[in-house]
């Protein structure tokens, strides 16, 4: 599977973009919104909602859903938490998936983002219809997508996985004998293929967040920190992967932080990670894992433009005014084919091996 689809190439414009746009503003935008803290802090504990934050959005935002009952995760704890609270209403602070699995999963609730713009590339890369004719195509295969694609992409598929357990839901379905596709990201999808063996068809997108990791520069900050370990997110490129300490998801990361002996780490992930992390080994040193180098094109600096759209100015807005053009709404039917994947996911059990 070669396909690059043109919304892909798109997205990397629209990426750059935004990023010019936002280094411009950044200074004077977080300056305005630093007052705004502790009225949205209030106006969320009076409201009858909880705030769900990926480790990716700003540390204000993470520390805000701590302190107000809410929850600071990677997308399936996300996901878990949304169904199970009794909150009427949900403020997801992520990404456009993470607002759309909060709903299927949660179909009575309310569920508001600060922007509905916040996408993400991988979502972007896999289009519906083309992936559809694809899987047409392979149809003695079991279709497994990452969480990171839409509900209608979802819907399409047997499996729903995060990067949580995906390597062990793939190894189970392998050892019955399956064939599988596996959508949208690349690097996930080899480092999958790796560990289990597994046939799999790889659709080819990938993070413009994780791809820009490579090894410029990691040899001099390696020579620099010696005991510091590398911690790598399974989006990153091989090369990063074949020499990390780690490798897995967020909520792995965090653990492996406090798991391994080392003083320092290297950490190849998207840096609002630090926050919950930091908070794990508040004694060890983290630093953030080069991307591509003074030379190459790098705009993303391991930072995710449509996470960093999560505001505390556009969580206001939502409890002032609650607006319809930030509530999430899945289509029923959609919702309804998309559910039955994502609740294999939340009801799989990683067998035991012995
Ligand atoms: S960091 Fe990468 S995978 Fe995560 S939301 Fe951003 S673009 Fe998508």
């Amino acid at each position: 599977m070669t396909t690059q689809p043109d919304d892909y190439i798109s997205t990397r414009e629209h990426v750059r973009a935004y990023l010019d746009r936002a280094l411009l503003d950044a200074e004077t935008r977080s300056g305005s919104e630093s007052g705004l803290y502790d009225a949205v802090k209030q106006k969320l504990m009076e409201s009858d909602t909880h705030l769900v934050a990926h480790y990716y959005v700003d540390p204000q935002i993470q520390q805000l859903a701590e302190e107000t009952n809410g929850l600071v995760a990677d997308s399936l704890e996300m996901a878990r938490f949304g169904a199970r609270t009794d909150a009427r209403r949900l403020i997801v602070a992520g990404v456009s998936f993470m607002g759309e699995t909060a709903k299927i999963l949660s179909p009575t609730k309310r569920v508001f983002m600060p922007t509905l713009e916040a996408t993400c590339s991988l979502d972007v890369g896999c289009p519906e219809n083309e992936f559809k004719s694809f899987c047409d195509s392979h149809p003695d295969r079991e279709v497994i997508v990452y969480a990171n694609t839409s509900a209608a992409v979802k819907a399409r598929a047997d499996w729903v996985v995060t990067s949580s357990i995906a390597v062990e839901v793939i190894s189970a379905l392998a050892m019955e004998g399956k064939k599988f596709i596996w959508a949208p990201d690349r690097y996930l999808g080899r480092y999958i293929q790796k560990q289990t063996g597994a046939d799999m068809l790889i659709w080819d997108s990938a993070c413009v967040v994780h791809e820009e990791f490579r090894l410029y520069d990691l040899d001099a900050l390696q020579l620099a920190y010696p005991d510091a370990g590398l911690l790598v997110h399974p989006e990153s490129p091989e090369e990063m992967i074949d020499r990390a300490d780690a490798v897995g998801s967020t909520t792995q990361l965090i653990n492996a932080a406090a798991r391994l002996q080392n003083p320092s780490f290297i950490v190849a992930t998207d840096k609002g990670i630090f926050y919950k992390m930091q908070q794990q080994v508040p004694e060890k040193l983290l630093i953030a894992a080069p991307t591509r180098g003074a030379g190459g094109t790098c705009q993303s600096c391991a930072h995710c433009p449509w996470m960093a759209m999560n505001r505390l100015s556009g969580i206001e807005r939502l409890l002032d005014d609650w607006p319809e053009s930030c509530e999430v709404l899945v289509d029923e039917k959609l919702a309804d084919q998309a559910m039955k994947p994502l609740t294999r996911m939340l009801e799989f059990k990683v067998p035991y091996s012995g």
